[in-house]
C-alpha cells in the first residue's frame, strides 16, 4: 500500500464510521451489524497505529459515539462515561488479561475478575443527592448527556429514593424485555407504524421520546453495574458494587459473578454464549472486569475506555428451526427468488418465518433439502440468513430442493441471463410481471400514454379488464368508467392519449416493449439497424452483436425475446391494432425494385438507418442476414461476420460503399 492509499482508506473508514455512529446513536436505524462495525474500527485502529502521521484528534477510533440530539437539553457527567475495548475471542479475552497483569505487575494472569453480562441496551447515568433521585442522563458523547429525567422516571424498577445520602452517579443499561419488544412492534405493525429492528433500538427510541406516556406504556428496565463519581465509596471491589447497588434498591445482575481462573471465564463466556436465547433480555457479550478497586485504580483509562475491563463480544446469534417448505417467487421483474419458509423462531429482535434463499446456487451451496433441519443466523440488525443445513436431521428419502426451470405463474421456460445467477421470466404478458410491464410500457419514454398510472393499471388488471399488453388498445371505456367514476372527460382525455400513442416511432416501442436491458439508447441503436419488426424476428445473436453498443448480454436478451411465442402474439396484436412496428418510409422510384441488400460494417456517408431508408426508398429491400436470397452484401469500415460468411455464397455481389453510392443514383443494371 502507498503512503496515498494508506491516507484515503484512514480516511474513508473514518467518514464511514461517523456516519454509521449517527444513525446508530441519532436514528436508532443501524446499517451495519456491531460486529461489522467493530471490524471497521479494527481496521481504522491498525492502520493510525502503524501511521501515526494520520491520528488525529477527533478520531472516532478515541471518541465514543454520541447519542446527542441537537438542541436536547445536556447535562455534564461528574464523571466521564467511557465505553469498552471489545474482544472477539477467548485467545484475545487471554491476551487482554495478561497485558493487565503485566501492567500491574504480578506474575499471574488469574487475578480475580468479576463477570457480567453485557446487556445489549442503552446506557445511563443517574445521580443521586441526600437519598434522592436528581436527575438523569444518556452516555451522550461520554462527557454530558442528554437529560432524560422525566422518562426515567417512569421505569418502575428504579428507585427514586435511596438509602445513600451522598452524592453519587449510579449507571447501568435500560433494555426492554424481548416480550414487550415484540408486543410493542405488533402494535406499531397494526398501526402502519414502522417497527423497530431489535430490542435495543426500541428501547434507546423510547428513553428520548418527547412524551413520558409513552415511556409509562412500555414498560422498560434496567441493570445496573457500576459507579461513576461518589463522595463515599462504601465498596472496596466490583463485586461489593454490585452489593452496594442491590442493597440500595437496584436492580443488578443476577447472573454476574466473580471469577478466580480463566477456566471459570472461559466456562461462563461459553456458557452465555449457548444459553443467551433462554434469557428474557438480550445480551451481547460478557464484561470482565478486575475485580480489585485499588487494581482498577492503578489500571486508569484510556481515551475511550477503563483498561481494568474487557468486553467479549459474541458471534451473531445462531439458532436452528425446520424448513416448512420453498416458495418460488417471481418477482415484478421477472426474477424467480426462492424463499425458505420456517417454523417461526425469535432471534435477535424478530420472528423470523421466511428467508429469501437468493438464487439456484444458494440453494445448491446449502444442499438444501425438503423439510432440512436449517441453521439461522441474524446479527443485530441484519436480515436473517440461512447459515446451513443440518443433514444428521435429515431423513433419508428426503429429496433435494430443486430449482423449477418453468415460471411458477406463467410456465414459461426461465431462462438465466449471460453473467447471472439468476433465473428470469421472460414472458411479456407473465401475470406476476404484467402490472410493471404496462407501467413501463405506458412510461413517458417508451409509448407515453398520459393517464395511464400506476393505480389506473392496477384497477384494470383487477378487473381483468386488461390482462396483456395489446388490451390496452381494446378497453371498454364503459366499463372503466363506471370503475373509475370519472368524468367523460377524463375517460375521452385516456382514450385519444392511447390514440396517440399508435404514433409512436418503431423504436419507442421496441423500447417500450420492456426486453431485458434494453434501455432507450439501445432500443434506438436496434431499431436503427432493424428498421422493421419483421427484420429483427428473424435476426440471430450473430446479427445482433453487429450493432454498435449490443454485447452479448444485450444480443441474447433480443433474440430470447423474439423466440418467444408470446412476445410474437403480442407483437402481431399490436401491428393489428396499427401500431407501426416499423420506421416509416415511402416508397419514391423502383430503382432498386426485387432486389435485396445487406449492410456490414460503417460507412462513411450514411448511418445505417439512412442507407436502410435509401434502399427502400428505391423499393429495395433489406434483410437481416446473409442467405441465398441475398443479392447485394454492401460492406464498410470493420465488417463483421456476415462478409465471411458471403464470400462463401457466389451469387451475392458484395460491393463496398463507392459501388453503393453509384447504385443509389443508377439503379440495378439489369
Ligand atoms: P460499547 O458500547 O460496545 O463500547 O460497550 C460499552 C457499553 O456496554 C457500556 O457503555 C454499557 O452501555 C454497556 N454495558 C452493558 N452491560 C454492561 C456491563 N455489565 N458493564 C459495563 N457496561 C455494560
Ligand atoms: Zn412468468
Amino acid at each position: 500500500m502507498t503512503i496515498r492509499e494508506v491516507e484515503q482508506e484512514i480516511k474513508k473508514l473514518r467518514k464511514q464510521l461517523e456516519e454509521y455512529n449517527q444513525l446508530y446513536f441519532l436514528f436508532n436505524e443501524p446499517k451495519v451489524s456491531d460486529t461489522e462495525y467493530d471490524l471497521l474500527l479494527k481496521r481504522l485502529a491498525e492502520l493510525e497505529n502503524t501511521y501515526p502521521q494520520f491520528k488525529i484528534d477527533s478520531t472516532p477510533t478515541e471518541s465514543i459515539g454520541s447519542d446527542l440530539t441537537p438542541g436536547a437539553k445536556v447535562i455534564k457527567h461528574k464523571e466521564r462515561m467511557y465505553s469498552l475495548e471489545n474482544a472477539y475471542s477467548l485467545e484475545e479475552v487471554r491476551s487482554s488479561l495478561f497485558r493487565i497483569a503485566r501492567l500491574l505487575e504480578i506474575e499471574s494472569a488469574e487475578l480475580p475478575i468479576y463477570l457480567e453480562l453485557k446487556i445489549d441496551g442503552f446506557s445511563i447515568n443517574l445521580f443521586y443527592d441526600k437519598g434522592t433521585l436528581q436527575y438523569a442522563t444518556t452516555r451522550g458523547d461520554g462527557f454530558e448527556g442528554e437529560d432524560v429525567t422525566e422518562n426515567i422516571k417512569q421505569i418502575k424498577s428504579i428507585p427514586t429514593t435511596i438509602p445513600h445520602q451522598a452524592p453519587i452517579e449510579i449507571r447501568g443499561e435500560i433494555f426492554l424485555p424481548i416480550s414487550e419488544f415484540l408486543r410493542i412492534n405488533e402494535e406499531r405493525a397494526a398501526k402502519g407504524e414502522k417497527s423497530f429492528a431489535n430490542p435495543r433500538n426500541a428501547a434507546a427510541g423510547t428513553i428520548k421520546v418527547k412524551n413520558s406516556q409513552i415511556v409509562a406504556e412500555r414498560n422498560l428496565d434496567g441493570f445496573f453495574y457500576s459507579i461513576g463519581y461518589a463522595e463515599e465509596r462504601p465498596f472496596k471491589s466490583q463485586q461489593e458494587i454490585s452489593e452496594f447497588l442491590t442493597k440500595s434498591g437496584f436492580k443488578t445482575n443476577l447472573y454476574n459473578k466473580l471469577a478466580n481462573s480463566f477456566e471459570e471465564i472461559e466456562h461462563f463466556c461459553n456458557e452465555w454464549e449457548d444459553k443467551r436465547s433462554t434469557l428474557e433480555y438480550e445480551i451481547d457479550g460478557i464484561v470482565l472486569k478486575v475485580n480489585d478497586l485499588a487494581d482498577q485504580d492503578r489500571l486508569g483509562f484510556t481515551d475511550k475506555s477503563p483498561r481494568w475491563a474487557i468486553a467479549y463480544k459474541f458471534k451473531a446469534e445462531e439458532k436452528s428451526t425446520n424448513l416448512l417448505s420453498v416458495e418460488f417467487s417471481v418477482g415484478r421483474t421477472g426474477a424467480v427468488t426462492p424463499v425458505a419458509i420456517l417454523e417461526p423462531v425469535y432471534i435477535a429482535g424478530t420472528t423470523v418465518s421466511r428467508s429469501t434463499l437468493h438464487n439456484e446456487d444458494e440453494i445448491d451451496r446449502l444442499d438444501l433439502h425438503h423439510n432440512d433441519r436449517v441453521v439461522i443466523v441474524k446479527s443485530g440488525d441484519i436480515i436473517p440468513k440461512i447459515l446451513r443445513t443440518l443433514p444428521e436431521f435429515r431423513s433419508p428419502e428426503a429429496e433435494k430442493v430443486v430449482f423449477p426451470n418453468h415460471c411458477p405463474v406463467c410456465q414459461t421456460p426461465l431462462s438465466k441471463e449471460e453473467d447471472g445467477v439468476i433465473q428470469y421470466c421472460n414472458n411479456i404478458n407473465c401475470p406476476a410481471q404484467i402490472q410493471k410491464r404496462i407501467e413501463h410500457f405506458a412510461s413517458r419514454k417508451a409509448m407515453d400514454i398520459e393517464g395511464l398510472g400506476e393505480a389506473l393499471i392496477a384497477k384494470l388488471l383487477e378487473y381483468n379488464i386488461i390482462e396483456k399488453i395489446e388490451d390496452l388498445y381494446n378497453l371498454d371505456y364503459d366499463k372503466i368508467q363506471e370503475l373509475e367514476n370519472q368524468g367523460e372527460k377524463s375517460i375521452a382525455n385516456l382514450k385519444s392519449a392511447i390514440e396517440k400513442s399508435k404514433e409512436r416511432a418503431w423504436d419507442r416501442i421496441l423500447y417500450a416493449l420492456g426486453i431485458r436491458f434494453v434501455g432507450d439508447k439501445t432500443a434506438k441503436s436496434i431499431a436503427e439497424h432493424y428498421p422493421t419488426y419483421e427484420l429483427i424476428k428473424t435476426a440471430t445473436i450473430e446479427d445482433l452483436l453487429e450493432i454498435e453498443d449490443v454485447g452479448e448480454r444485450i444480443a441474447e436478451s433480443v433474440y430470447s425475446f423474439f423466440q418467444n411465442e408470446e412476445s410474437i402474439h403480442t407483437l402481431e396484436a399490436l401491428k393489428d391494432k396499427g401500431l407501426k412496428l416499423e420506421y416509416e418510409s415511402g416508397v419514391k422510384s423502383d430503382l432498386l425494385k426485387g432486389f435485396s441488400f445487406l449492410l456490414t460494417g460503417t460507412l462513411a456517408n450514411y448511418t445505417r438507418t439512412e442507407a436502410q431508408q435509401l434502399i427502400e426508398e428505391k423499393g429495395g429491400r433489406v434483410t437481416s442476414s446473409v442467405s441465398k436470397k441475398l443479392n447485394y452484401l454492401i460492406v464498410g469500415e470493420n465488417p463483421g461476420s456476415k462478409y465471411d460468411k458471403a464470400k462463401t455464397i457466389d451469387s451475392i455481389k458484395i460491393i463496398d460503399e463507392t459501388e453503393f453510392a453509384k447504385l443509389l443514383e443508377e439503379g440495378v443494371e439489369a
